[in-house]
């Protein structure tokens, strides 16, 4: 919805229309209360939207819902979507040691792939593992001690340089814990052979129309409820007092509320707030870092590339990490025959080589990949990249006494509050960032005021979230 220029005032003003602004402005406002959106793109949604390259409804990188999702988030889900919402076997592959096996990992497979040398080593790391002293100076060291160092090594190390641009041992171990759920050889072997009753890893929600059906449908009911949605407003300054605060959108278009919900990256929001944060505070945003990625969309002609969802590159032979076909993540009669479209997921930083590539070499780095590992060529009818500038927070060692640091002075804001994967600079799933969008516009008491140890409280409970995959 185009922005108008003009004063409003709103009981809740959200900052981002990423699923936790649309779905924190969508409660609010079926709990009555008046709530303004303001959203930079022109279209809601953030890093979890859709749209269509060739006929393909296609997402921002491999996205799928996870049946971690809690109950009644799904449920929610599930009334607004009905049929369309499915329930999907996932069927990936990783590459390791050389080829491909099934992901999620399946030991007998696994097994028959290690070379005999390296089972030989992984066998030596876990008998010596009980004796192993845990270390958590970073995450090369947190994994090397717990997974031994042959697992690290050939899973963990090289991803680790592509997704984040740092070697493991400048990541800081808080990495470690919450993006990889098992963290000794153990617990590996564990969950590769344990039969989950409910198929859970194995399965996954996505939504007929892709993921980005999901947003669309909260934002639909959002603006059913009342929500003010705004596209094209881009935040550029935010001036908080007690019992207000005010927002300035690029075209000059200024809300003001009784309290601001920003899911805005937190070093963003401390560049724009006015009066200025600390020197340390704005030193400290200066250092938090954000991974980018470009995400590169090909057209193949001829029908489906694979009957795989996606391909998992951990290794070093390309800075490609993923290559997702998203019509295989659902079953839409309306996606076309003759044709698919993959997605290639290429992290990066922003201004590098890769962020500054054009379609062409894009292209190529595609197909070189596709080739170093043994993937079928690809029949390329046309490529369509999109930037997305704050995609992966870096947890580079130290970065927790910065952002300690910035979390202090955004606590001292009167009425705004920050949530959401840039506004906790969490690596948080889809259905975290409903929670948080659930527990936020809980915080706001009957009386509209803002209850902020109902939100610590909350707060604490987000840094229980494993990010899975
Ligand atoms: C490659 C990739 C794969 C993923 N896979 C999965 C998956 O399989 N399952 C899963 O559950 N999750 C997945 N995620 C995570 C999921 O996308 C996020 O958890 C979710 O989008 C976070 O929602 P959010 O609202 O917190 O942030 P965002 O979606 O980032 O929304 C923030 C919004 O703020 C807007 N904004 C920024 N600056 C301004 C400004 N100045 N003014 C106004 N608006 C502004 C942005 O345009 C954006 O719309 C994946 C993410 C990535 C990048």
């Amino acid at each position: 919805m185009p922005s108008v220029t003009g004063e409003v005032n709103a009981d809740l003003v959200v900052l981002g229309g990423g699923p936790a602004g649309l779905a924190a402005a969508r409660n609010a406002a079926r709990r009555g209360l008046s709530v303004t959106l303001l959203e930079r793109r022109d279209h809601p949604g953030g890093m979890a939207a859709s749209f269509e390259v060739a006929g393909v409804r296609v997402d921002h990188g491999s996205h799928r819902l996870h049946p971690a999702t809690p109950a009644p988030v799904l449920d929610d889900i599930t009334s607004l979507l009905g049929d369309d919402l499915q329930l999907r076997r996932r069927n990936g592959r990783l590459r390791v040691y050389d080829d491909w096996v099934g992901f999620p990992l399946k030991a007998p497979e696994l097994a028959r792939s290690v070379p005999t040398p390296a089972l030989a080593r992984i066998a030596r790391d876990s008998a010596r593992q009980p004796f192993t002293r845990r270390r958590d100076d970073s995450y090369a060291a947190a994994l090397s001690s717990s997974l031994g160092p042959e697992l690290y090594q050939a899973m963990y190390e090289p991803y680790a340089v592509k997704l984040w641009g740092l070697p493991g041992d400048r990541i800081d171990a808080e990495q470690a814990r919450v993006r990889v759920t098992a963290d000794t050889p153990w617990k590996v072997a564990a969950r590769l052979l344990r039969r989950r009753p409910s198929g859970q890893g194995r399965l996954f929600y996505y939504p007929r129309r892709g993921f980005g059906q999901i947003v669309d449908r909260l934002a639909e009911s959002g603006v059913e409820a009342g929500v003010d949605l705004r596209c094209r407003a881009e935040v550029v300054e935010v001036r908080p007092s007690l019992g207000s605060c005010r927002v300035v959108c690029a075209d000059g278009f200024t809300v003001t509320g009784r309290h601001v919900l920003s899911t805005l990256p937190l070093s963003l929001l401390a560049r724009i707030t006015r009066p200025r944060p600390s020197r340390a505070a704005v030193e400290a945003a200066s250092m938090l870092r954000y991974r980018a990625m470009v995400l590169v969309y090909l057209v193949h002609s001829g029908g489906r590339w694979t009957p795989y969802d996606a391909h998992y590159l951990p290794g070093p032979e390309t800075p490609v990490t993923r290559i997702s076909e998203p019509a295989n993540y659902r079953d839409n009669p309306q996606d076309p025959t003759d044709r698919t479209v993959l997605c290639a997921e290429i992290p990066c930083t922003l201004g590098d080589d890769i962020w500054t590539a054009d379609a062409q070499t894009l292209s190529r780095i595609v197909t070189d990949a596709l080739r170093a590992t043994d993937l079928p060529p690809l029949n390329v009818e046309g490529v369509v990249e999109r930037r997305l500038p704050h995609v992966y927070p870096v947890y580079e060692r130290g970065f927790q006494a910065r952002l300690a640091g910035l979390e202090k002075w955004a606590a001292t804001l009167p009425s705004v509050t920050t949530l959401g994967r840039l506004g906790l600079f969490a690596h948080d799933n889809t259905h975290h960032a409903l929670v948080m969008a659930d527990a936020a516009v809980g915080a706001i008491d009957e009386d509209g005021r803002w209850n902020a140890e109902a939100w610590a409280q909350a707060r604490e409970s987000f840094r229980r979230h494993v990010v899975e995959d």
